[in-house]
């Protein structure tokens, strides 16, 4: 069974990781130590929206079939602030061949089924890493953009044999009391060359089962969905994995971050 469990609770940020396999079940867990709040940085002129940038499907309610990282105090799932974009940047280094279009071609369907807007900010040189910080210097002193990365098991250590990709989600509390929490960076690293030797089918399902990783979403214990953790040749979005990106499309925002 690849139950991710949560191995501490941290007063601060955390990350979250889930990996990718080739073969059978794959979950992997790191709580890493939690940054100060004073470590944040200053208010982004996006921050004073309050109106969600877009909506996920009214009609997709379900709420079987899919499992979040993590859940409010409230019971609702922790989520990116709809009120902003998404932002983020690629390594194209070790991207597969016509890796930009099937990135591109993911977003757009993780975009719809969450109404969460993405907001590419250009190519970078970064090295996924799993200490990454929530502010990376070359990026200015803002939270870290989302790091897509295509980069190979010597960049990244952690991937290789078969773990074919991590995603690692940052989040933050933002009151005092820790009873609110929102998805505030992030990193998707691929194993490109890995990547590369899957069918068309499973490359796409990779990546979209990332993305899912990277909106909040846990691996689904029922087989058929594209958030179990087994490549099954198919791409497709199922009723639950659909379910659970309209719910972390339907987060609070935070206008006060
Ligand atoms: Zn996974």
């Amino acid at each position: 069974m690849a139950v991710v469990g949560i191995l501490g609770v941290c007063a601060g940020a955390v990350y979250w990781f889930t990996t990718s396999q080739k073969t059978g079940i794959a979950a992997d867990l790191h709580v890493y130590a939690p940054e100060h709040l004073s470590a944040l940085p200053p208010v982004l002129p996006e921050s004073a929206n309050t109106v969600p940038l877009g909506v996920p499907p009214a009609a997709v309610t379900g709420t079987t079939g899919f499992e979040v990282i993590d859940r409010q105090a409230d019971g609702a799932p922790v989520a990116w602030d709809p009120c902003q974009p998404i932002y983020y940047v690629v390594n194209n280094a070790r991207a597969p061949e016509g890796g930009p279009e099937l990135l591109r071609g993911a977003i757009d369907k993780v975009a719809f089924a969450t109404g969460l807007r993405f907001a590419e900010a250009g190519l970078t040189n970064e090295d996924p890493s799993t200490s990454r910080k929530f502010v990376v210097d070359q990026y200015g002193n803002r939270f870290a953009p989302v790091l897509i990365a295509w980069v190979s098991p010597n960049e990244m250590p952690e991937l290789g044999d078969d773990v074919l990709a991590l995603t690692g989600t940052r989040q933050a509390y933002t009151d005092p009391a820790g009873s609110a929490t929102v998805f505030v960076s992030g990193f998707v690293a691929f194993d490109g060359p890995a990547v590369a030797e899957l069918t068309a089918a499973d490359r796409e399902a990779v990546v979209l089962h990332e993305l899912g990783h990277l909106v909040g979403l846990d691996h689904a214990e029922e087989e058929s969905e594209l958030m179990y953790p087994e490549l099954r040749g198919t791409a497709a979005l199922q009723d639950g994995d659909l379910a659970g990106l309209a719910a972390l499309g339907r987060g609070r925002c935070f206008p006060n971050l």
